[in-house]
């Protein structure tokens, strides 16, 4: 398909080819939907084999955060930046304010923030070029680390499930597989803890294991973490983990973690619906990370009012959760839905105030 006929397929608005010679900038900023307020989305830093696939990644993406920030209740809309480089051996201050100038140029239709290969400090640089950028560490003034949040929010969410599940909220004595054990299921961990949750936990690398089990929890080999016995999967590594080869190993009655993208397809989200098992959409949990950046816009930011809307990711699950019983559709069909009802309503009131 051509780029204009699939960005009007897919209600893209714009999209944004940068170059910068004296830093060797190369990026691509893609802005899906401005309905809900200015675009928002992390910068990516990649080494895309292709110029085509950088920006496919970022129409993708950017039409992902219209729907998060739309389910999350957030004044936001759907952006995402990719820069084509290396953040290993590419980044430089010189290519990151770069960036930064660009960004600066969309006149606040965008504000960055930091993803896959950019941090807090790159936001730092950034924000010496532009005001449109939020996710800056505390020492900067901003939100800090991400991660805190959405390990809140995706325990929110697996306690909204275990509501409708077992009839209470409660995930005391409730065992909770956890499919790496990164920044986000750590803080998960935490709360689950707190609960005197049973944790089981894999990951990929050693140190993080190793910080596992001096925390007391139960470590198994990655590739047995489908078959655990217990009451809640947690993907909190990669995506695509959902699949035809993983659902049959499932012994959970809950899927919910932090992971973008867990479902590999949309028939992996239906197979969960058919055989009873409720799966807390991922960008409706996840969703924390964002939350805490939006706090930082146009305020001062604001601890207890960022928390305090990650926790309101409980009551948003609840109301997937009872769309989806409602319309007799999967979850991840619902959450969808809802998103797209927030956009087409206030679209709606948008439309009433022009023609006056
Ligand atoms: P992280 O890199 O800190 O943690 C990911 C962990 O998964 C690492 O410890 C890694 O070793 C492990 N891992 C990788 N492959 C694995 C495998 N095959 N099996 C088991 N473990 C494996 O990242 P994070 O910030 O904790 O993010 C985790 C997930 O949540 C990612 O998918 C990310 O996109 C998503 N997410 C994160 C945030 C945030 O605020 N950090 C927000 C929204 C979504």
């Amino acid at each position: 398909m051509e780029l204009l006929q699939e960005m009007r397929a897919e209600g893209h608005e714009q999209l944004v080819m940068v170059s910068d010679a004296g830093s060797g900038l190369k990026a691509i900023i893609a802005i899906h939907d401005t309905t809900l307020g200015p675009a928002c989305g992390g910068t990516r830093i990649w080494p895309y084999k292709s110029e085509q696939e950088a920006v496919w990644d970022a129409l993708r993406l950017s039409r992902a955060m219209t729907y998060k920030a739309a389910a999350a209740d957030l004044p936001l809309g759907g952006g995402k930046g990719v820069i084509i480089a290396d953040s290993h051996t590419d980044k430089t201050e010189a290519l990151v304010r770069a960036y930064g100038r660009f960004v600066d140029t969309l006149g606040g239709r965008y504000l960055t923030t930091t993803d896959v290969g950019s941090t807090g400090r790159d936001m730092e640089y950034i924000q010496q070029e532009t005001d449109y950028v939020v996710g800056l560490p505390v020492t900067s003034g901003g939100s800090g680390d991400t991660s805190v949040m959405t390990g809140l929010g995706v325990y929110m969410g697996m306690k909204a499930c275990a509501k409708e599940v077992w009839g209470i909220e409660s995930l005391t004595g409730k065992t909770v597989a956890l499919q790496g054990f990164g920044k986000v299921a750590t803080q998960t961990a935490h709360h689950l803890m707190k609960e005197d949750a049973n944790l089981v936990v894999t990951d990929v690398f050693d140190d993080a294991l190793d910080r596992a089990r001096d925390m007391g929890l139960t470590v198994v080999k990655p590739n047995d973490i489908y078959g655990v016995d217990c009451d809640i999967f947690a993907p909190c590594a990669l995506g695509g983990v959902i699949n035809p080869d993983t659902i049959p190993q499932l012994k959970c009655k809950v899927v919910a973690g932090g992971a973008n993208n867990q479902l590999l397809s949309d028939k992996d989200g239906d197979e969960l619906h058919r055989l009873g098992v409720v799966y807390a959409p991922d960008y409706i949990v996840n969703a924390g990370g964002i939350i805490n950046a939006e706090a930082e816009i146009g305020r001062e930011y604001n601890l207890e009012r960022a928390r305090e809307k990650t926790e309101r990711i409980y009551e948003i699950t609840e109301r997937v959760i009872a769309r989806s019983k409602s319309e007799e559709i999967p979850t991840a069909k619902a959450a969808d839905r809802l998103a797209e009802d927030r956009l087409k309503s206030v679209r709606g009131i948008r439309r009433v105030y022009r023609a006056n």
